[in-house]
């Protein structure tokens, strides 16, 4: 069997088109970190409008028979990856975000939007649409494709399927009618196919039928076999036992690179670390906040939501301004949340300044110009902020949990002497906790020797692609050597 593979990725975001979170990031830089290894590798994902828009892409299928009313588009992204847009009404005309409508409510036929879309994929595997192209391997992201292993075997496409779970919280539930609606056979009501607590699981289809399930750090693979991380599905994901592989995310270190960062008022790195303070003075001056010298710019940049722990964060806010410290939270969502920052900001406007928005270039110029990030998750698969941050030399102060766990490495003498220190950790969902390490950290910060030594080892990480597309490329191998298709009794 050949080295190469050809790879087909179909995810429901894909950076620099659309983006809501770190799907979008990571379902953009691995196929081009794949090609760069020297696969073979095409990307799926609905034509949103503004994608499009963005995308200046051209047709390839003015029409496709079975779905009249629907294009594909090409592109290619940055680095070179091919990518298909699959354009339709549903997914065209959408104020908002992919599944939701601008009040948060999701899009009432995200369940038929994202079934059609699995079937493109199932089309394009088989190579039904004319595009001369047939992969060896699909590799389908989140619940959004979760009926794409479903669909592939149903229609016997020879094409192996690896299925990776980018956060288990959301699930892609609907109505147990909805199987019927789909025009899907009956038996997939079962709880050994896409049933789930009464309803309909897309998520489901993903890590019962794809023949390789991964999700994105080792220690969330193991989290999620727990009833307290499993979302319900524990005893599925322990089922899957060997089958499903952690493998941790990397970033785009050409996206992330604070050397050439337009958003940036001037270019640093490890090597020449100077610029960070012009971009912690642009920030406060931007910011409005008041922080001398010796005071940290403490960032939270993330979903306001309560996976990330941000109610610790309003709990601890005040212990943590008293440090003396400045906060600056960017970021969107629960209403409760945002309200209870909004005062906080307006009671203290010098010290606390939040916006409540996606903004991609303030997000660059926070992790530019904060000293410390904070993220107190309660659980998170991977995390890409702190990879970011460390990349930026802005020291991450995370809870001990996922991806978290394994890719910051707390500050004590040890690792402090053998240079591995690159933040801190805290263990309890436990807003005093988040305080004391805060403390710590702005303990740290007042030995300017030791932070800046910190500073260094964060930049220094190597947190590219490289690796963790290599370990794709090797389970990509082992998944066409040994198939572990998952086939149901009813097949
Ligand atoms: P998630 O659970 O949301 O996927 P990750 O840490 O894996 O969390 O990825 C979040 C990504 O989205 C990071 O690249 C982060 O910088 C970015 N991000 C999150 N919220 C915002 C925001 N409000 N504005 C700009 N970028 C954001």
């Amino acid at each position: 069997m050949s080295d190469h593979h050809r790879v087909l990725h179909v995810a429901a975001e894909v950076q620099p088109l659309i983006k809501t979170g770190g799907l979008a990031d990571v379902a953009g830089a691995l196929p081009d970190a794949l090609h760069t290894l020297g696969e073979d590798v095409r990307i799926l994902m609905p034509g949103y409008g503004g994608a499009i828009e963005r995308a200046r892409a051209t047709a390839r299928l003015d029409t496709i028979a079975e779905w009249p009313d629907a294009r594909l588009l090409e592109t290619r992204l940055p680095g070179g990856c091919r990518i298909w847009l699959y354009e339709t009404a549903a997914f065209r005309r959408r104020a908002g975000n992919p599944y939701d409508d601008p009040q948060g409510v999701p899009w009432p036929d995200n369940a038929e939007r994202f079934d059609e879309f699995a079937r493109v994929a199932t089309a394009i595997a088989d190579d039904t649409l004319g595009l001369d192209w047939r992969p060896d391997i699909v590799h389908a992201h989140d619940w959004h494709t979760g009926m794409v292993p479903v669909h592939m075997q149903l229609a016997r496409v020879p094409a192996a399927t690896v299925f990776t779970i980018h956060n288990l919280a959301y699930q892609g539930l609907f109505p147990l009618a909805t199987r019927h609606a789909l025009g899907l056979p009956g038996w997939l009501d079962h709880w050994e196919a896409l049933e789930f607590d009464g309803r309909m699981s897309f998520i489901k289809g993903g890590i019962g039928f794809a023949d390789r399930v991964t999700t994105v750090s080792e220690t969330y693979a193991r989290e999620i076999t727990t009833p307290a991380f499993g979302a319900g599905l524990e005893g599925l994901l322990a089922w899957r036992g060997a089958d499903l592989v952690g493998i941790a995310n990397g970033i785009d270190t050409h996206r992330w690179n604070p050397a050439r960062d337009p958003a940036l008022p001037a270019p640093y790195d490890a090597d020449q670390p100077e610029g960070k303070r012009e971009a912690r003075s642009a920030l406060l001056r931007e910011t409005g906040l008041q922080a001398e010298e010796t005071m940290p710019v403490i960032a939270y940049i993330g979903r306001l939501a309560e996976q990330k722990g941000v109610d610790l964060l309003v709990d601890a806010l005040a212990r943590i301004i008293a440090q003396p410290a400045v906060v600056i939270v960017l970021g969107s969502g629960d209403p409760v949340l945002r309200n209870a920052l909004r005062r906080a900001s307006k009671a203290r406007p010098d010290r606390v300044y939040a916006r409540f928005d996606f903004d991609e270039a303030f997000a660059h110029r926070i992790y530019g110009g904060a000293d410390m990030l904070l993220m107190p998750s309660r659980f998170e698969p991977c995390g890409l902020s702190q990879l970011n941050a460390m990349r930026y030399g802005t020291i991450p102060i995370v809870r001990r949990t996922g991806g978290l766990a394994e890719t910051v490495v707390d500050t004590d003498r040890t690792t402090l002497a053998d240079g591995t220190a690159t933040g801190f950790q805290f263990d309890a969902d436990d807003a005093d906790l988040l305080g004391e390490t805060v403390q710590r950290a702005c303990d740290c910060f007042a030995q300017p020797d030791t932070w800046r030594t910190l500073v260094d080892h964060a930049m220094r990480r190597n947190s590219g692609w490289a690796r963790s597309a290599g370990a794709y490329r090797t389970l990509y191998r082992d998944t066409l050597n040994a198939r572990h298709r998952y086939l149901p009794p009813y097949l």
